[in-house]
């Protein structure tokens, strides 16, 4: 018996990091997972390795800022598995500037991305969720959606309005069945970060410091708390903010 026996997911960003190992577990654990991204050749790549172990998994081209995408993955998922039971809000980007260094595309930008696509995504999937009669989403903030880090205000500030719009909707939908929660990564080892521990001298050592555990996570660790908020053995979790953080906002 799997975790997600019987669910349908859709989950964003899924052509690497996280979402990539989210897509792995959820198709392990018996969902059958629909996920994209803007990186297809990387997705479909995703898509062969979860096949060739037997799992059910489409890989499809998402832009979490486009309307048009959206509706169109959710048709897709309904029209391809009958239902959609699950949605992970997982795309993201991160930049590096402080208040005066961020430009006015770069603030466009990140909203657009981690901000507007979440609640795009959260927009359709509960449309078809409300048909349905209930579903769970989780969508992803970070530690940086609870404190702020320094020299990365238009993350923090996406991050934090991701943390807000979980709530909100949680409470908005919480009557019909739907279940809204987030996961509060701290930092994890992929392709996002790993380019910034290449180049910042003596930033992973400090990253590493920042985290009780004194290591960084695995992206396998963010998907197994987000398979447990998706699952049915959350039934009684919603609006919550669940860090996956190795102690880094208990301090
Ligand atoms: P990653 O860069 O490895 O993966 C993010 C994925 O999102 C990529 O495949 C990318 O192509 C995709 N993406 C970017 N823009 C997109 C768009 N417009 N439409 C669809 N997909 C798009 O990063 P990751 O570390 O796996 O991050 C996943 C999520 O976790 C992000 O929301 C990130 O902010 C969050 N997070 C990461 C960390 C960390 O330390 N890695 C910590 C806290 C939160």
């Amino acid at each position: 018996m799997g975790l997600l026996d019987g669910k349908v997911a859709l989950i964003s960003g899924g052509a690497r990091g996280q979402g990539a190992a989210e897509a792995n577990l959820f198709a392990r654990e018996g969902a059958k997972v629909v996920f994209g991204d803007v990186l297809d050749d990387q997705g479909k790549q995703v898509e062969a390795e979860i096949h060739e172990v037997g799992g059910e998994a489409l890989y499809i081209h998402l832009d979490v800022t486009r309307e048009a995408d959206w509706v169109s993955a959710v048709e897709t998922a309904v029209s391809r598995y009958g239902k959609l039971d699950i949605l992970v809000n997982n795309a993201g980007i991160t930049i590096r500037k402080n208040v005066e260094d961020t430009t006015e595309e770069d603030w466009d930008r990140i909203i657009s991305i981690n901000l507007k696509g979440v609640w795009l995504g959260m927009k359709y999937q509960i449309i078809q969720m409300l048909e349905q009669g209930g579903g769970a989403i989780v969508n992803t903030a970070s530690v940086a959606g609870l404190v702020a880090i320094r020299g990365t205000c238009a993350y923090v500030a996406s991050k934090h309005a991701v943390a807000g719009l979980t709530k909100a909707a949680a409470l908005e939908y919480a009557q019909s069945g739907i279940r809204v929660n987030a996961v509060c990564p701290g930092y994890i080892r992929t392709p996002l970060t790993q380019p910034l521990f290449d180049t910042m001298e003596g930033f992973e050592d400090q990253a590493v410091a920042r985290h009780p555990l004194g290591r960084l996570g695995e992206p396998h660790e963010i998907a197994e708390a987000v398979a447990w908020l998706s699952s049915d053995a959350a039934s009684f979790v919603t609006g919550h903010t669940m860090t996956v953080d190795g102690g880094y906002v208990a301090q």
